[in-house]
């Protein structure tokens, strides 16, 4: 972090030592938010898949291509980032307020750090909010005022969940929360979700989620049948839930076979 970024945050984030998921993924994006030990984490995670870099940029990469979708070619106006990680280059609001500037995007994270640097980028920007709060308590999340006061729920909405679920523990209901946001929303609305994804062809899976939970507290590869379990009672777009390269691509993916490809899926669905 620069000495000015530094002293911008200090008054708003409390660092108390730990490493965290969003400073940890910003190593992986190759920003320079982020601490000696947030690195130390993403060392030990690339350490046992060294393909981790390359996923993270798969993953934003699909979620541009999926936001200039939904925008441009469903009408999307309102977007609920959950879990949105600290402000990267062409986060969520860019690619849909390219599109539409009058576009509505809230994004949610529980690390500060994000509304921190949020807060001094979003300025100007009547149509951006961001705010802190855990996403394990979705009913308190769609009732913060910052929330309502940008999207509304009688409108459909595109409800994000990239790249954070498998921040959740199986006894934290990853599935309920998202029947919870799925109930909250009318037909029409969208959800866009992407996890890591347990391989059997290879040990990674498991080495990567011992250095996750032991290093972050937090880490769940979940296999394909437990991923289709969290579009449960929507309509799955083609070409369904797959590895991210493969979502709609605007490229040739030469090799699919690699577990860079592979390690991430995701997919999107409306709710009819
Ligand atoms: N969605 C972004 C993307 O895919 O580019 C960032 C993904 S990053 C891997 C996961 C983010 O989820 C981190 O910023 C972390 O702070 C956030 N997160 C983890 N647990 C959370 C929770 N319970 N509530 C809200 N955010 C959470």
């Amino acid at each position: 972090m620069s000495t000015e970024e530094s002293e911008q945050s200090q008054s708003v984030v409390f660092d108390d030592g730990a490493p965290t998921a969003a400073r940890v993924y910003d190593v992986m994006l190759n920003g320079k938010d982020n601490y000696q030990i947030d690195r130390q984490v993403a060392e030990a995670s690339l350490a046992v898949m060294p393909e981790l870099k390359e996923i993270a940029l798969h993953n934003r990469a699909m979620l541009h291509r999926v936001v200039r979708y939904l925008a441009a070619e469903q009408g999307i106006t309102q977007f609920l980032d959950l879990g949105s990680g600290l402000p990267s280059a062409r986060n969520t609001h860019e690619v849909a307020q390219e599109v539409n500037p009058d576009a509505k995007v809230v994004y949610v994270d529980i690390d500060p750090i994000v509304l921190a640097y949020g807060r001094a980028l979003l300025e100007n920007n009547a149509n951006t909010r961001v705010v802190t709060a855990d996403i394990r308590k979705p009913d308190e999340v769609l009732a913060l005022p910052e929330v309502r006061e940008l999207i509304d729920f009688d409108k459909p909405v595109c409800v994000m969940l990239v790249g954070i679920l498998h921040h959740l523990l199986d006894e934290e209901d990853p599935n309920g929360i998202v029947a919870t946001l799925r109930d909250a929303v009318p037909a029409g609305s969208y959800f866009f979700i992407t996890n890591f994804t347990r391989l059997s062809d290879t040990p990674e899976s498991d080495q990567l989620e011992e250095v996750l939970l032991s290093q972050l507290g937090t880490g769940r590869v979940r296999t394909p049948a437990e991923l289709a379990e969290y579009f449960d009672g929507l309509e799955i777009l083609p070409p369904g839930i797959v590895p991210l390269p493969l979502w709609r691509p605007e490229e040739i993916v030469i090799d699919a076979t690699t577990v860079g490809v592979r390690f991430m899926t995701g997919g999107v669905a409306l709710k009819t």
